[in-house]
Order: C-alpha cells, then structure tokens, then sequence
C-alpha cells in the first residue's frame, strides 16, 4: 500500500520537474500569479479552514486561527510579492585583479531548485503548509505537500482546495499517516521542508541522505526564558502567558521553561499566575482557550505532569475559575506551573509542547547560562530585563535559533528575519530573504575574456618561469 502511495507521489513529483524543465525560464510575472492564487485560496476559504481545525483540534478559536494560521499567511504572501524582484536579482561579484581588466565577468543567479517537498505538522496546520509555500513559489518552484495526519479535516479541505487553485504540476497535496510521510521524504525531491520534532527530524533527514536531497528542517526543542533581576515581573508575567497559553502551548516556540532570581520566584509564578487568569478567567468554555489535540498528546501532558509531582516538584494549577477539567472530555487543560523541578523529571527533559511550565531558580544569571549551554541548543530564547550589559551577556554567551528580547515568540512574526532553529532545534531558514535563498540556488556565472588568461596567469603547461611567478605572487 505504502509502496503504491510512492509510486504515486513520484510520479507526480517526476510530472512537476518535467513541467518545470520545459517551462524554464518561467517569468516572474507566473510566480507572483501562484503566490496571489495561494492567497486567494487563503482569503476566500480562510472562515472555512477556521471551522475544520477547530472540529480537529477539538476547541480552536476562530479568531486565534485567523491571526495565526489565516491572516498571517496571507501577509507572508503579501510581503514576498513586495520583495520578491530584489531577491531574485542577479548579483555582481568581484573578479581577482586584473581579470576585471581583461573582461572578464562574475555573477550569482539565484534560480529556482526544482520540486521542493514539504512535510508539515499538526499545530499550525495552515500556516506551517502555506507559509513556506509563499517563498518556495518565490524562489520559482513546485511543490508537493503531505500535511499531518492529526489535522485529518484541514489535510482533506487543504487537498481540496489546492487541487482548485492549482494545476498538480504546480502544487500537490497527499495525505495519510506517517507511512505515508515516510514514503514522501524518501522521494528524490530538490529540497524537501520538514516542520516537526526532532525525533522525526533525524529519520526525515536519513531517508532525504540517501538521495542526497538538501533539507530545512524546522524542529523544537525546550526555548527558556530568561528572568533578569531588573524584569518587570508583572509584565513578564503577561507575556509568558500569552505566548505559553496561545494554543494551549502547543507551539515549537513556547517559552519552554523559566529561569528566575531564586528571590524573584513567587513574585514571576505570581506575574504569569495574574496574567493567564486575566486573560482566561475560566477555560473550559472559553473559545479563546484551544483544546489539547488527541487524547495521546493529552494523556502524555498529563503523565509529565503526574511524574514531577511524583518526583518531589510542587504543582501549581492556574484555575481561576475553579473549574472542574475531570469531568470534562473536552481535552482542555490549565496551565500547569511545576516549582522545584529536578533534571530526572521528564518535564525537564523533553520539550513540553503543551501548557505546563517549569521554573528554575538561579543564584546568578552564569547558572543559567551554563545550563542552557549543557543542554541541546533551542529554537527560541528569551530574555526579560533591562540590564543591558546582562542581557548582552545572555545572548553572547548562549546559541540558539532566534531571540526575542522582553517578549515570547515574537521574533518569528517578523517577517525580515529568517526564523529557524540550529543543531537539534533544526537546520536552515526561512522568511526574509534567507528563505528566498533557502528555496533557491545559488548558481556561480563565470565569464572568461578572450585572451588567454590560463596562459598569462602561468597556469597553462609547460609550466616555467611564468608559473613560478604567479605561485609567488598568490603567496605573498
Ligand atoms: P511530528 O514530528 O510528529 O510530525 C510532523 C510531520 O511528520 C507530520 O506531517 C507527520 O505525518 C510526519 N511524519 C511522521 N512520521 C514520519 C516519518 N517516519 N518520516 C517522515 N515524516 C513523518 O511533529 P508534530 O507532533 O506534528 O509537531 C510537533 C513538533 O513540531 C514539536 O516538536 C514542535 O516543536 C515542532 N514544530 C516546529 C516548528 C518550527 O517551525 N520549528 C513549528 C511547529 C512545530
């Protein structure tokens, strides 16, 4: 079965490069026509893919799902139309003296790779498809998707939908488990796109070596935040519950876990405490509030949760409402705050991906740091406070995929920087130019003059005195 959907996907895959191939070079004016129609499917159909992932998840909002998965992708559109033209331009290089001289010429053209695959996941089920879409259409490619299996409904709508806007040697959708994802990432694709964990990273990453097809991976991993003395821990407080309780935590960049001034602890548990209640006064049915998407994902939550506590941390439920989440199915969980945690919980193991958030005390801020720098290097990292020299400190001493200073999450809506994780919080970018780079190739354009440069640069047999010269001069 798995070996039919291959076959299937390949073929498609082999029409996409013919049609790519023979239309080459494809003008500008065509890509921007696939990025509008992606926008268009986006803007006419936005309510409706809203009401398919809240009947996946559970409970979405509509709202939240317009923001993040609907309107934003909509304005990534918008924003590699505006910038696309520069990006794609050629670009002079230098030549060595005195080739320049003599005529000869040196270029980088940024052309487009092919057919890039991409492997997309359940959290953002919209936007972590179109979004990359955007500038792999940018950069003047076709493209196959295979969204999640979780998001079953959205999958379907998507495949729906794009088999409208687009002809299959465009873009094309497939959907079924992860036998099916893996059949898609062996296929000898031109880059393939992976959003997901690490865990599956590594095997999407093995089965793309053996075609030797490039990668961007985009993984998780656990982003800390970073509490200086000098944070204003009410409005830090605020923030990490926003950015922890949108989609009920369920975000590659979730602040993780805090790390806070031992004498500031119950003042920053206090901030996030008073923020989420102001935000979520009850949860259960609360619209704005998402649900946990499968009870798998639900029930391992709750183990993480059961196992600290087991281990000696101290539970904090933020339930202001005073709401009963036992005797409701609805999957919907109160963010979770464990004090006292230990490194042999697995809530300081694995990433959280969901709302349950550890806090860590440090002596001084160097604690914090080496910890950070002894574990797998993060997506995000996030620093509160206003001590420059501290947070310096912080961002020069540590690695990770991006920062947001004085916020969560942030940095990845703008729209200029490349957003992506490093080591095992994943490889290359996109967004800005870099994602336009990322889908493209770099291709190196020499133009040789028409004297013989071989000849006069001593290169050419027999070698001689000539040679000897020109070794000397490139040592000097
Ligand atoms: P996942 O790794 O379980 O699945 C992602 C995709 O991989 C799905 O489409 C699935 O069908 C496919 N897949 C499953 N098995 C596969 C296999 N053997 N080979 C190839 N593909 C396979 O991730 P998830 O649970 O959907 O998403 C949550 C994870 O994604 C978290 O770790 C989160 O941090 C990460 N994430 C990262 C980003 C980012 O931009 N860096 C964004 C969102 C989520």
């Amino acid at each position: 079965m798995a070996d039919e959907r291959k076959s299937e996907m390949e073929a498609v895959m082999r029409k996409q490069r013919a049609a790519h191939h023979q239309m080459r070079p494809e003008p500008m004016a065509l890509r921007k026509d696939r990025i509008e129609r992606a926008m268009k499917l986006l803007t006419d159909h936005g309510e409706d893919l809203c009401k398919v992932m809240a009947a996946d998840f559970g409970n979405r909002s509509p709202h939240q799902s317009m923001i993040t998965d609907i309107a934003g992708t909509v304005k990534f559109g918008r924003y590699c139309l505006k910038h696309m033209d520069k990006w794609a331009r050629a670009e002079k290089r230098h030549v060595q003296f005195p080739l320049g001289l003599l005529g000869a010429k040196a270029e980088v053209r940024y052309e487009p790779k092919g057919v890039v695959g991409i492997l997309s996941p359940w959290n953002f089920p919209v936007n972590l498809a179109f979004g990359p879409l955007m500038q792999i259409f940018a950069a003047g490619n076709r493209a196959m998707i295979k969204p999640s299996e979780f998001t079953e409904k959205t999958s379907l709508l998507t495949k729906e939908l794009v088999e409208e806007y687009f002809t299959p040697d465009e873009c094309a959708v497939f959907t079924g488990g992860p036998e099916v994802a893996a059949a898609f990432s062996e296929l000898p694709f031109d880059h393939l796109i992976f959003t997901g964990s690490t865990a599956t990273g590594r095997k999407v990453m093995e089965a793309a070596a053996k075609n030797l097809v490039p990668v961007t991976l985009e993984l998780g991993g656990k982003s800390p935040v970073f509490m200086g003395e000098s944070a204003d821990f009410a409005k830090a407080g605020e923030r990490v519950a926003l950015g922890k309780m949108l989609n009920a935590g369920q975000i590659c960049l979730a602040p993780d876990y805090l790390y806070v001034p031992e004498s500031k602890q119950d003042e920053a548990i206090h901030g996030v405490w008073q923020g989420t209640a102001n935000m979520y006064p009850t949860l259960l049915d609360n619209e704005d509030y998402a649900s946990v998407v499968t009870d798998r994902h639900f029930d391992r939550l709750q183990e993480l949760v059961a196992d600290a506590r087991d281990k000696g941390a101290e539970v904090i439920e933020v339930n202001p409402g005073n709401e009963d989440f036992g005797g409701t199915n609805a999957r919907k969980m109160p963010l979770t705050i464990l004090k006292n945690v230990t490194e042999d919980m697995k809530a300081m193991q694995e990433e959280i991906f969901g709302p349950v958030l550890p806090v860590k005390t440090y002596g001084h801020i160097d604690e914090a740091i080496e910890y950070v720098n002894e574990h797998d290097r993060p997506l995000g990292l996030y620093y509160f406070g206003q001590d420059s020299n501290e947070r310096e400190k912080v961002l020069t001493k540590t690695i990770s995929g991006g920062v947001t200073v004085n916020d969560v999450i942030f940095h990845v809506s703008m729209e200029d920087l490349p957003f992506g994780g490093v080591g095992p919080s994943g490889m290359g970018s996109y967004h800005g130019v870099e994602g336009f780079r990322e889908f493209s190739h770099a291709r190196s354009v020499y133009t040789q003059p028409k004297i013989d440069v071989a000849k006069l640069g001593g290169f050419k047999p027999p070698y001689g005195p000539a040679t000897e010269k020109a070794v000397k001069t490139m040592m000097r």
